[in-house]
């Protein structure tokens, strides 16, 4: 059966949004996927395409959005590089996503024991991966407590610190440079969220304190 049409895509608001893949994130820990026929997915969605969410998330293979939401083909427009950087070219993925294609919510996914993230910890430069590590650096520096000499990969607890960091501040660059995200929430059309992603639990703990909705 399809379950494409479960979901008012067009009168959806961004918490129902975020509603939504919070029951798909309890599916997939709980190992009860739901039910699709594939094939008649990518029939109804031939012509056209509505994802309710938009995410920007990690490139790292443990973090494949659909399976982590427990959605399908047609229901997230993903946005994926390494460390989730908000560079150019992924907010305007964003944008386009958000006012053309109706996304209803923006979410930037951080995930425990990112690589890319703990590249920045340890100012690791190298071709272009420096591009990468380079916007991940304002959250290294807004991270305060650790000690001169615990600031580097091996301590868990500072790569945790900057990945929650890194995910707010990626959150920022996208509000700051993107006069159409600033539209769209003015007009309360879509709503924005942070999270972080376990990879040995599978629960993704959603920054609620720093979320914008309507
Ligand atoms: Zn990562």
């Amino acid at each position: 059966m399809s379950i494409l049409k479960k979901i008012n895509r067009e009168n959806l608001s961004p918490k129902e949004a975020l509603e939504i893949l919070v029951e798909g994130n309890q599916r997939f820990i709980n190992d009860v996927k739901r039910d699709q026929n594939l094939s008649l997915v990518r029939e109804e969605l031939k012509e056209k395409q509505q994802p309710f969410a938009a995410v920007l998330g990690c490139s790292d293979s443990r973090t494949s959005l659909e399976l982590i939401f427990d959605q399908s083909l047609g229901d997230i427009f993903s946005v994926r590089l390494a460390g989730n950087v908000a560079c150019r070219k992924a907010i305007g993925s964003l944008e386009y996503s958000c006012k053309y294609l109706g996304s209803k919510i923006i979410v930037v996914m951080g995930h425990s024991n990112c690589g890319a993230v703990k590249a920045a910890c340890d100012n690791f430069k190298e071709g272009n991966i420096e591009e990468i590590t380079k916007l991940i650096q304002p959250a290294v520096s807004d991270e305060k407590t650790i000690p001169d000499s615990e600031r580097n990969s091996e301590n868990s607890d500072f790569v945790s610190r900057v990945c929650f960091l890194n995910v707010q501040k990626q959150m920022e660059v996208i509000v700051n440079q993107s006069d159409i995200v600033k539209d769209l929430l003015q007009k309360k059309q879509i709503g924005i969220i942070g999270g972080v992603y376990s990879l040995t639990s599978g629960l993704v703990e959603f920054d609620h304190q720093n979320a914008i909705f309507s």
